[in-house]
């Protein structure tokens, strides 16, 4: 295999998917053989236990230990303990979620602790270049990334990531006091993005379907 392939979840279940559809054309085969032949056509080796073996190895290496049983997903940023059955329920279901969210919108929103370090390096460009306003554009458009990673991954885990606005919509939504972001940069941006007045009130920096908020 040339290309770099993720073994996470969502290939898994598009193997366990393929084992389904074989029924059609192998109704001799009994489920186990099934599995065994789609791991061959869909994953490239000979036995299921093989891409089972990869899918492990895999989600493993996303895994990082954070205390005695803690863990963080590096992929989809959860923190759960690794000893709880409903805990790896949970992960996994978020995993795949992400999976299928960045497969779909080629896009992945950044975890909860670069979120934070882009806004604390927005604010402070923001602050130190009240000189240079294309670099305050600049750093204010970073600030509205962060949000909007914020606002996305709350999407994808209310499963509501299908209706969530692109970046550019978003950016027209969001008002900025200008505490938050200079008046001047927030004109600029406007020019850009034009302006969303409703669905998301000032102050507020989360999206919502129309039916939950
Ligand atoms: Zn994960």
């Amino acid at each position: 295999m040339s290309e770099k392939k993720h073994y996470g979840y969502l290939w898994l279940a598009e193997l366990k998917k393929l084992a389904k559809t074989l029924k059609k054309d192998h109704p001799d085969l009994n489920h186990s053989q099934r599995l065994e032949l789609a791991a061959q056509q869909f994953a490239g080796v000979r036995h299921y236990h093989e891409a089972m073996a990869l899918h492990k190895q895999y989600i493993d290496s996303l895994q990082e230990r954070k205390g005695s049983s803690l863990v963080n997903c590096k992929y989809c940023d959860l923190n759960y303990y690794a000893d709880l059955a409903e805990d790896l329920k949970w992960h996994e279901e978020r995993h795949l979620k992400y999976e299928k969210a960045e497969k779909a919108l080629g896009y992945k929103p950044e975890a909860r602790e670069e979120r934070e370090a882009s806004k604390q390096v927005a604010y402070e460009g923001m602050y130190l270049q009240k000189e240079n306003p294309k670099k305050q554009v600049e750093y204010a458009l970073k600030l509205i990334r962060a949000h909007f990673d914020r606002s996305l991954e709350a999407a994808i885990d209310g499963d509501y990531w299908k209706s969530h606005p692109p970046f550019e919509a978003f950016a027209a939504m969001m008002d900025y006091g200008p505490s938050l972001i200079p008046p001047e940069a927030m004109q600029v941006i406007r020019n850009r993005y034009g302006c969303i007045e409703g669905p998301i009130p000032r102050g507020l920096s989360y999206w919502f379907p129309r039916n939950q908020a």
